[in-house]
């Protein structure tokens, strides 16, 4: 008996994953802090108490794209679901990626892009981000005018960095890519503006968000996207049917129900994202970058990986980007709640101390 071998492009790959410790304040993987509203949970609870679990679900959620499309003010036909925006992600790739094809990423950025892309053939060009993490649209319309990528993705804001991009930048990466944009806003509800405003029929544009952050439902893997309908009906025909649930179609439905809850939690961690950038900042030798999301990129004084593991000591864990090229040295906190976010700040001054102490 034999197994076969795995295949040969994907054989160097590394697995995507942030470790998962058990630790009292967890502050790695930007989720939100907050479980969510009770009121939801009770009419979920209800909801899938009376599912007819023997059927197949809606394979089109068109109950849950509806209440999607006008929670957006956006036509239905232009929403497509699927577990997690990184489903949404695999599917731009499967779709318009694959062998002899060619996805651009702007890196430092979110690694999933290129990851996917590997996973489907795609080869990746990579374009550089700015020292202060913004794109250069002349360097960025250089790049996909030379390497002419059948898909473009651009993370705003940016993660791991925070970094919100210039509308006129995301313009003109538009005007000259000549495949398929894609605006990752898995953040895009704590961002100042949106590239769904630029969403239309005749732009070859897709924008993807997630339910996993500000909707405090990571849990349930729930993510769509806003593109023109021919882009959505590609997307349909590489996803498999009936893959999103029925619980996963009532949940977003229903979280949909509380829009002013979520919107009283994005300002909510949006001042307590101010108030952290400001104690991070205070804390000596310490350089921090202004996020547009829901976390903190910051390079601490001494070793980045001596005060990651200092923190995590103090029952802190925080993402380690200290070695990745571009993040020399680099942290990311997600913002949690007060207390959490207390917790942090004075274990970071106890690590920096420890880790610039002679
Ligand atoms: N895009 C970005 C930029 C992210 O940071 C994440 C979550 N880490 C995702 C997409 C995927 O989120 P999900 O699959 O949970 O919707």
């Amino acid at each position: 008996m034999t197994f076969p071998s795995l295949r040969d492009d994907l054989g160097t790959l590394e697995g995507y994953h942030s470790p998962q410790v058990d630790v009292p304040v967890r502050l790695n993987t930007n989720e939100s802090p907050y479980p969510p509203p009770e009121a939801f949970v009770h009419a979920f609870a209800e909801a899938v108490a009376s599912v007819p679990y023997h059927r197949y679900p809606d394979r089109a959620a068109r109950s849950l794209r509806a209440a999607l499309a006008d929670f957006l003010g956006q036509p239905a036909e232009r929403i497509l679901c699927a577990n997690g925006s990184n489903e949404i992600l695999q599917a731009v790739l499967l779709a318009y990626g694959g062998t002899g094809r060619r996805a651009a990423v702007f890196q430092p950025g979110y690694l999933l892009h290129s990851h996917i892309a590997r996973i489907t053939g795609t080869s990746v060009v990579v374009g550089e981000r700015e020292a202060d993490f913004s794109l250069d649209p002349a360097a960025a319309t250089a790049l996909v005018t030379e390497h002419r990528p059948d898909v473009t993705f651009v993370c705003t804001p940016n993660n791991p960095t925070g970094t919100v991009e210039r509308r006129e930048s995301l313009e003109a990466i538009l005007d000259a890519a000549p495949g398929l944009v894609v605006v990752d806003e898995a953040y895009g509800e704590f961002a100042p503006w949106s590239a769904l405003e630029l969403v239309a029929d005749d732009r070859p544009l897709v924008v993807v968000r997630t339910f996993s952050k500000v909707w405090s439902l990571a849990a349930v893997r729930l993510g769509f996207c806003v593109a023109p309908p021919r882009v959505v009906a590609d997307l349909e025909g590489v996803l498999l049917p009936y893959h999103l649930s029925v619980p996963t179609q009532l949940a977003g439905r229903l979280a949909l129900g509380f829009r002013s809850e979520m919107e009283a939690r994005v300002k909510t961690i949006v001042s307590e994202r101010d108030r952290v950038g400001a104690g991070i900042a205070a804390v000596e030798g310490t350089t921090v970058w202004p996020s547009g999301a829901n976390f903190i990129l910051f390079r601490p004084a001494g070793d980045g990986h001596q005060v990651w593991q200092a923190l995590l000591d103090r029952g802190v864990l925080v993402r380690d980007f200290s070695r990745m090229p571009g993040l020399e040295g680099c942290l990311r906190v997600t913002v949690g709640t007060p207390d959490e976010n207390d917790a942090f700040l004075s274990a970071l001054q106890e690590a920096t101390k420890e880790a610039v102490a002679p």
